[in-house]
């Protein structure tokens, strides 16, 4: 563990290099987020999965408490959610 600017609760800490719960990207947790189960919020909504559509597990263990952590609703999730897949994807039709 180093010294290092956690990804979820922006707090110098002493950090874990661990690959995010969403994708292949190594991001710094520090022991406290990990202990939460608090993701990056951004993994959280590049991952592209609406509240409703994670399995119950994951959505257990790291989505609800990310989104008590960052004080989002499910509803605010799922919109930003859509607007990224817009964003990414181009344009709805
Ligand atoms: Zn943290």
């Amino acid at each position: 563990m180093e010294m290092k600017t956690c990804c979820v609760c922006g707090q110098q800490s002493n950090c874990h290099s661990i690959k995010s719960t969403c994708s292949n990207n190594v991001l710094d947790y520090c022991v406290n987020c990990i202990r939460q189960g608090y993701e990056n919020y951004d993994e959280l909504v590049n991952y592209g999965f609406t509240f409703d559509t994670f399995n119950n597990k994951f959505r257990e263990v790291v989505v609800i408490p990310t989104l008590r952590y960052y004080n989002k609703t499910k509803e605010q999730f799922n919109a930003d959610v859509e607007s990224r897949k817009e964003t990414k994807y181009g344009q709805q039709a």
